[in-house]
């Protein structure tokens, strides 16, 4: 099955995670250990397995694979949600950012025509995370992948200001993925229902929060994309619009009605029903959705070319499903300025050798170390260019 359809929700996981060297502990530090199978590893966390992942995770002749039989020319990767690291200190936290970000440099460099990257930021601290995306940005990678929640957080938060301006202002797509619930008390029956319940709650929380904070209407331009087709978020949509409508305080802070809002976000298609994708292109709108599966794992859609196929829709919206939109989503600014995908090809594989050659993981988590800490992180921190211009 050949088609151009790019996948904006797939994962990866580093093959090996360098022993903790830092100097808080290392709780929560993950570490890979073989598994039983010898084409998976564990991800063990605080000495337990979080989750057994297989070699597709960091091979990419094994992902080749199995995208020739699902139909998928690219995929967009990023990080494993549990290795965001928002809850670990600060200089941890980049120690274990930056070595998923360069395995993910290093997977899409060995094939630049069917890799694309978002990296992970430590949104722990906003200023800091928005100086990482910018050398993301200048490495060759698209944008970043978010959790849909900081430590508790919602996305929505003013403190989160200094981030969204400065994706704005770079460029960078942004995925917003579902990630540590809260209300996990009310979820009755074994763990993993977790995903299956809390992740729809969650992202509908984190949409909202960031049309009634106001974070799109100060940046029209952010391009924003939502995993697990945006959670229940479609199904409060009417309720909140009404909402918009008969509340003068709820007008003043969304700036604008809430559709008009959600009908310039991005969401994926992983809802795993025909009729339910359908109702969220209806709700969305044709331009706003992108095939995500969750490839590798055990969640993942394993015929989304099918999923799309089973909408008749017609050969133009299929393109866009399949291909046009995730186009935007990534590349806008790149393409605006060089007005030619040969061009933006060969400078994003240039691009992607740069960062190989200037990130050797160990040398970069060393000189993180070195770094004393958090004090000699905030010397540098960002300057106030990307600071709230109100
Ligand atoms: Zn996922």
């Amino acid at each position: 099955m050949t088609t151009q359809a790019i996948d904006i929700h797939t994962h990866i996981v580093p093959a090996d995670i360098p022993a903790y060297a830092g100097k808080h502990g290392g709780a929560h530090w993950p570490q890979m250990a073989p598994a039983h199978d010898c084409h998976h590893k564990c991800v063990m966390i605080d000495g337990k397995n979080f989750r057994t992942v297989t070699d597709e995770c960091w091979d990419i002749e094994r992902r080749l694979e199995v995208m020739a039989r699902m139909g998928i020319a690219r995929q967009v990767l990023s990080p494993m949600p549990e290795l965001l690291s928002y809850w670990l200190p600060l200089d941890d936290a980049l120690a274990l950012i930056r070595h998923v970000n360069g395995t993910i440099a290093d997977m899409a460099a060995r094939a630049p025509d069917r890799f694309i990257g978002l990296g992970a930021v430590p949104m722990q601290d906003p200023d800091v995370a928005a100086r990482e995306l910018e050398r993301l940005m200048k490495d060759g990678f698209a944008g970043v992948e978010l959790g849909s929640n900081i430590n508790g957080a919602a996305l929505g938060d003013p403190r989160f200001e200094v981030f969204f301006a400065a994706a704005e202002e770079l460029g960078a797509a942004v995925f917003v993925h579902a990630l540590h619930p809260p209300g996990k008390e009310r979820i009755v029956g074994p763990a993993g229902l977790m995903t299956f319940i809390g992740f729809p709650l969650e992202t509908a929380y984190t949409i909202a929060s960031l049309i009634t904070g106001g974070t799109l209407t100060r940046h029209p331009k952010l391009r924003l994309a939502f995993s697990h087709g945006g959670g229940a978020f479609a199904s409060i949509l009417p309720r909140l619009e009404h909402g918009w409508k008969i509340k003068p305080d709820f007008a003043e802070r969304m700036g604008a009605p809430p559709h008009e809002h959600a009908r310039r976000l991005y969401y994926d298609t992983l809802v795993y029903d025909a009729p339910t994708l359908g109702h969220l292109i209806n709700t969305f709108g044709v331009k706003q959705l992108c095939i995500g599966t969750d490839f590798p794992f055990e969640v993942y859609e394993h015929h989304p070319v099918d999923a799309v196929a089973a909408l008749n829709l017609s050969a133009g919206e299929v393109q866009l499903l399949h291909h046009d939109n995730a186009d935007m989503l990534r590349s806008k600014v790149w393409r605006r300025a060089s007005g030619d995908d040969h061009f933006y090809a060969a400078h994003e594989e240039h691009r992607w050798h740069s960062y190989h050659r200037d990130s050797d993981v160990r040398a970069v988590q060393r000189d993180i170390l070195r770094l004393a800490g958090v004090a000699e992180i905030e010397s540098h921190r960002l300057t106030n260019r990307y600071q709230r211009r109100t």
